[in-house]
């Protein structure tokens, strides 16, 4: 354990369970919204409806057109609609894309958002927010936009393709991992992260074969939720780093490009972090964590290999030459070559040790 550590948790209200979402109107309610926004992306617009029906007086409309990595002109939009239709409150239900949009409104406004996640990104309990504009991805920390409640329901992810529970639920992994080893990271945090992965790690094999298998999407979410937690409150190093340059400047799906790059960010950090592989090991029930989670998306037919997402050989130097341009702590020193070397193993979807 660490000598000393720091502890902070985020100030939010969560709700866990099965048939949860029956309690919206009320948790809206809580927060004093008359006049409440649902959001959602054109894909869960049914689900955004019939949301938004349980609200009852209280929805005054819906915008559906939430976008991966939470494009500024799609946040301008929907803060049109927001002061057209004299919104007080919001309420997100979807993926990450569509808490992003809640949370980039929630910073300009300041309204308070009930956030119902569909999937396992983990944005929900996090104070971080992720803008696109002009081809690159700039991220804060404000605790503007952190939701003051959050209603996970185990029902509304039985919907969850298999193939995207599977990569985003080892995204919610990637979050625990960085925990483990973070720089400002605690024991408490590092036993959320590893409950967090050994729940998703055995519940992720049974949903890709059986996607509506409740107590394993019930273990999934609260996997989920505790690796939401770890990145609530820790900082993140390569993994995310890289991630977030694959998806901001080169456009790769989020959860998907977690899964690909995951594996091999283990192995670089591996012999600087100890303790965070001895979690893992347990977690995962191996000797070779990176090798293991490489298995693990493998055999949950996940993508493997960077060059699947569409990134080219002749776009690894840019990858590179964007991660060094801002400076960022990682536990193991970032030798500029190796790095090459992993973001070149990430695309041909080389198995790390
Ligand atoms: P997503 O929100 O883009 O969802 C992917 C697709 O799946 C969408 O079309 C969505 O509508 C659909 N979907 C979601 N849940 C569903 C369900 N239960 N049933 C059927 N379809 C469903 O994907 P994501 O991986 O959840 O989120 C990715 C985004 O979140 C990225 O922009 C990423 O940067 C951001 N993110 C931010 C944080 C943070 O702390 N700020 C953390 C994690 C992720």
């Amino acid at each position: 354990m660490r000598e000393s550590f720091e502890f902070l948790a985020n100030p939010s209200r969560v709700i866990f369970g099965t048939g949860t979402i029956e309690r919206v109107a009320h948790e809206v309610g809580r927060l004093g919204g008359e006049r409440v926004l649902v959001l959602t992306t054109p894909q869960q617009a049914d689900q955004g409806e019939t949301v938004g029906n349980l609200l009852g007086d209280a929805n005054a409309g819906m915008f559906a057109n939430a976008t991966m990595h939470t494009p500024m002109s799609v946040t301008e939009e929907a803060l049109r609609t927001v002061d057209s239709l004299n919104v007080d409150c919001l309420l997100a239900i979807g993926g990450g894309s569509t808490t992003g949009l809640s949370k980039a409104i929630a910073l300009r406004t300041d309204l308070p958002q009930v956030v119902v996640p569909t999937t396992y990104a983990g944005s929900e309990m996090t104070t971080i927010l992720g803008e696109t504009q002009d081809g690159r991805k700039k991220t804060i920390r404000d605790p503007k936009v952190l939701p003051e409640t959050v209603i996970y329901d185990v029902d509304l992810t039985l919907g969850l393709p298999g193939a995207l529970s599977v990569t985003s639920g080892i995204n919610a992994m990637a979050h625990a991992v960085e925990a483990l080893y973070a720089q400002n990271g605690n024991p408490v945090l590092s036993m959320f992260a590893e409950e967090g992965v050994r729940q998703l790690a055995r519940s992720l094999p049974i949903i890709s074969q059986s996607p509506k298998d409740r107590t394993a999407r019930r273990d999934a979410l609260y996997g989920a939720w505790l690796c939401a937690l770890c990145l609530g409150t820790s900082g993140v190093a390569l993994h995310h780093k890289l991630c977030h340059v694959l998806g901001g400047s080169f456009d790769l799906p989020h959860a998907e490009t977690h899964t690909i790059v995951l594996p091999h960010a283990v192995a670089y950090n591996a012999p600087a972090v100890p303790d965070a592989m001895n979690a893992l090991k347990r977690a995962l029930n191996t000797d070779q964590p990176a090798g293991t989670l490489y298995d693990l998306a493998e055999k949950l037919k996940a993508p493997t290999a960077l060059s699947d997402l569409g990134l080219e050989e002749s776009a690894v130097d840019s990858v590179v030459h964007i991660l060094f341009e801002t400076e960022f702590w990682n536990p193991r020193s970032l030798d500029q070559q190796e790095i090459r070397s992993l973001v070149s193993n990430a695309r041909l979807g080389i198995r790390p040790v």
